[in-house]
């Protein structure tokens, strides 16, 4: 749901509200003559309030504030006569889902906090970021796991400290124009952490980000293909600000897997939409499985973060086998 559509539901909801309480009070009035008659007589009041706005002049301000207290003595009275009668005194209030916007969605000009509330939460859920992914952030990514050991130009930890400040300073950085990455690496070396950390900063500005594995995308493209599903649902890996595609290579490949890769990169590029995709295929993996156009694709458009070290899942679980 877009923020529009956010505000829609909220003032539908007010206004089912509001006519529910309408159902209340009439029953009120049906059941108990007093409220019937206090009722009449607040009418007249507000009636009596507009006309001293239309026709007082010097007199206006002592005016309404006497037909002010004769219009909180009534509600005084009703609510007593509710109560009398076994009814809570607000019971024909309105009662709306949000106390502070009464569902109106804004306070003064703002946003109220439950429209900003759900967008978020939206967002999240619409992003594909499952409770798994939802504990991987910036915070929490430990570069201490990463070999610091000199046997190359880097070390891993070297290389992966800047690998971790570049997607830092890419989520921190990013707008509808943020550049393409390519994280290569093998299995358990942080790159869906690092991806759903980007994903997630990303989402917070706002922006609509979709977190996908490749596999699943394909699926979607396959089953608007065969009918099974509605093509809007696949509009989201175009439309969206940010596309993350998650493990490419995994997928089960056919040549139409790679049409729809090669159609879905380009339009992004096109475009200008960023996209991040992970994969644990080599360059030339990479070029073998699907073709030149989309390698060198990938190779132009993308900047290429290559991650180092050891599965990091593996030096985990043997972190807390007993010695
Ligand atoms: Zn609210």
């Amino acid at each position: 749901m877009d923020i529009n559509e956010i505000l829609q539901k909220k003032l539908d909801s007010r206004i089912s509200a509001i006519k529910a309480a309408d159902i209340r009070s009439e029953q009120l009035r049906r059941e108990i003559p007093a409220v019937a008659e206090i009722d009449t007589s607040l009418r007249a009041v507000s009636l009596k309030i507009m006309d001293a706005a239309i026709n007082g002049k010097e007199e206006l301000i002592e005016k309404i504030i006497s037909v002010k207290n004769e219009n909180d003595n009534l509600l005084l009275k009703r609510a007593s006569v509710l109560e009398q009668n076994g009814y809570s005194a607000d019971y024909d209030s309105p009662k709306f889902s949000c106390k502070l916007c009464s569902d109106s969605g804004y306070i003064e000009l703002n946003f109220c906090e439950c429209v900003k509330k759900s967008f978020n939460t939206d967002q999240y859920t619409g992003s594909g970021l499952g409770k798994a992914l939802y504990n991987k952030d910036f915070n929490n990514f430990s570069l201490k796991y990463y070999n610091s050991k000199n046997n190359s130009e880097f070390t891993a930890r070297e290389n992966m400290t800047m690998i971790f400040n570049d997607c830092k300073r890419y989520s921190q950085r990013f707008s509808p124009s943020s550049d393409n990455i390519l994280m290569i690496g093998g299995t358990g070396l942080g790159k869906t952490h690092l991806s759903a950390a980007i994903a997630k900063e990303v989402l917070s500005k706002g922006y609509l980000v979709i977190y996908d594995s490749a596999q699943s995308i394909f699926d979607g493209y396959e089953a608007v293909r065969f009918g099974k599903d509605n093509r809007e649902n696949i509009k989201k890996y175009e439309s969206c600000s940010l596309l993350i595609i998650d493990d490419l290579g995994a997928e089960c490949m056919t040549q139409y897997t790679v049409a729809v890769f090669s159609s879905l990169l380009n339009w992004r590029i096109v475009n200008s939409k960023p996209t991040i995709i992970s994969t644990n295929f080599t360059p030339q993996q990479i070029k073998k499985s699907y073709g030149d156009r989309i390698y060198s694709r990938l190779l132009g458009e993308f900047k290429i973060m290559r991650f180092s070290g050891e599965d990091i899942r593996l030096i985990k679980i043997s972190e807390t086998k007993p010695e």
